[in-house]
């Protein structure tokens, strides 16, 4: 079967386009790779995106000895709308040896509701780190590539065909100049609006739109927000909004996110919000907006040789809507079982290590995902409880950071503490 049609959603706010970071959407067939055309022979496994999922996938499966391609349209380090917020799960899922390149490191959170209500809580350890994501991602791709992973970037993939009849043992990868690469399995880790996805009939029952504008300021300002963000409990349902200082650039990165469906008023909460901070007179640098989707529960996450992975298999919190840490660990798990599907000889044996991956996924980021979304639907409610709660009671106040620290989860504290439960419960009723 083979996939078709545009990548991007046509509701989508364009991504910056930076003619310098992006590379050309080129039907020039790729380069040779030392002499070695990547488009030739059979790749045990081909990883489509080299993002946190894909470059964790791309990893883990060459880690396992096999032959990896890794693919990506753009030439890193590419811009990517994000916060760039490194919490504790995402720092414990990357490589070993991986060092991070921390533009800064929070310890004090000023929360608001709606502009109003501030109030600052501060943790003498850190709560988590920020980065800036082109940077971050270029490092994980080049871990990828030491661990044996081949990259090519500069392509786009555009359809994915799953052989039938006599050999049913590889996938035919097929690119905008019209190659194609085989694979004995795939992983699709291209991202939010995936065609792998849609090959594998991803499904989503959340889609959130996220803006955010890269703000330059002058030295004062960075120093009154180094090692401190602000978050603010938003005015339209589930929304909030972040400033996310890059304090070694020079930068503060404010953005906000809220439910698809009303462009114009997250543009002006938006806009709200960076006149609030005072930041109005300084000029971004970048101002752009990216859809955020959270799969349905029963979602698929494979279809017989290809897995999906991160954003592409709507693998994200669905509260704070954080999907570093989930791309990472889903991308580790898919490049591992993608290692397995690789080997196997009969459909039954894929099917079996496909489900194996899917087991995988469930146990653990389905049940954060399950806690997020009884999360979400309280805080759509009443965003004032949340803030009361965070601001003022301090056991609540340390469930945020130890959190953001990974030590604990949002499944294991409705799991621990009742009252967190009964909080939930009364804000959803
Ligand atoms: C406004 C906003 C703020 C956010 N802030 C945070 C945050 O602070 N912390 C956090 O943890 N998460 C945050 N997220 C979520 C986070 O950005 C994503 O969950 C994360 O990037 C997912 O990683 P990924 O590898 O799955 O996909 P991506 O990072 O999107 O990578 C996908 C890759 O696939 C490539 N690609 C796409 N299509 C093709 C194709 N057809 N062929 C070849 N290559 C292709 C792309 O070029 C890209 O490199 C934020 C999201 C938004 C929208």
């Amino acid at each position: 079967m083979t996939d078709s049609g545009s990548p991007r959603d046509p509701s989508l706010p364009v991504e910056p386009s930076l003619p310098d970071a992006i590379a050309p959407e080129s039907g020039a067939a790729p380069e040779p790779l030392d002499g070695v055309d990547p488009m030739d022979g059979v790749w045990d496994v081909v990883v489509v995106g080299a993002g946190p999922a894909g470059s964790s996938a791309a990893h883990a499966a060459a880690a396992h000895g096999r032959r990896v391609l890794l693919l990506d349209k753009a030439e890193h380090p590419r811009y990517k709308t994000c916060g760039g917020g490194i919490i504790g799960p995402s720092r414990d899922s990357l490589p070993r040896d991986f060092k991070i390149p921390f533009q800064d490191r929070v310890h004090a959170v000023t929360f608001a509701l709606n502009g109003r209500y501030t109030r600052t809580r501060r943790s003498r350890r850190m709560l988590f780190g920020l980065v800036n994501r082109g940077e971050f991602d270029l490092r994980l791709v080049e871990a990828a590539q030491q661990a044996g992973a081949v990259l090519v970037t500069g392509v786009t993939v555009t359809g994915i065909e799953q052989q039938g009849g006599e050999d049913r043992r590889t996938v035919a990868v097929t690119l905008a100049d019209g190659r194609s690469v085989q694979a004995r399995a795939v992983v699709g880790a291209d991202g939010s609006a995936s065609r792998i996805g849609r090959h594998v009939g991803v499904t989503f029952d959340q889609i959130d739109l996220g803006l955010e504008a890269e703000i330059p300021v002058p030295e004062d300002v960075v120093r009154e927000w180094a090692g401190r963000i602000h978050l603010d409990w938003g005015p339209l349902p589930g929304s909030y909004g972040w400033v996310f200082p890059k304090t070694d650039s020079g930068t503060l990165t404010v953005g906000v996110i809220s439910a698809r469906g009303d462009g114009e008023r997250t543009k002006q909460y938006l806009a709200d919000y960076i006149r609030r901070l005072g930041l109005s007179g300084f000029t971004p640098s970048v101002e752009s907006g990216h859809l955020t989707r959270c799969r349905t529960e029963d979602s698929p996450l494979s279809r017989g040789r290809v897995l999906v992975a991160g954003d592409a298999a709507g693998l994200l919190e669905p509260w704070t809507r954080e999907g570093i840490s989930y791309a990472l660990r889903s991308g580790r798990l898919a490049g591992e079982w993608a290692a397995q599907v690789a080997e196997a000889a009969s459909p039954t044996e894929v099917r079996r290590q496909a489900l194996n991956y899917a087991f995988a996924i469930k146990a653990g980021l389905g049940v954060e995902m399950r806690a997020g979304r009884v999360m979400l639907e309280a805080f759509e409610r009443r965003p004032h409880l949340f803030h009361a709660a965070v601001c003022l009671v301090a056991p609540a106040w340390r469930a945020f950071a130890r959190t953001t620290q990974g030590q604990t989860t949002f499944a294991q504290i409705m799991r621990q503490y009742a009252a967190a439960r009964r909080l939930a419960a009364m804000a959803s009723r």
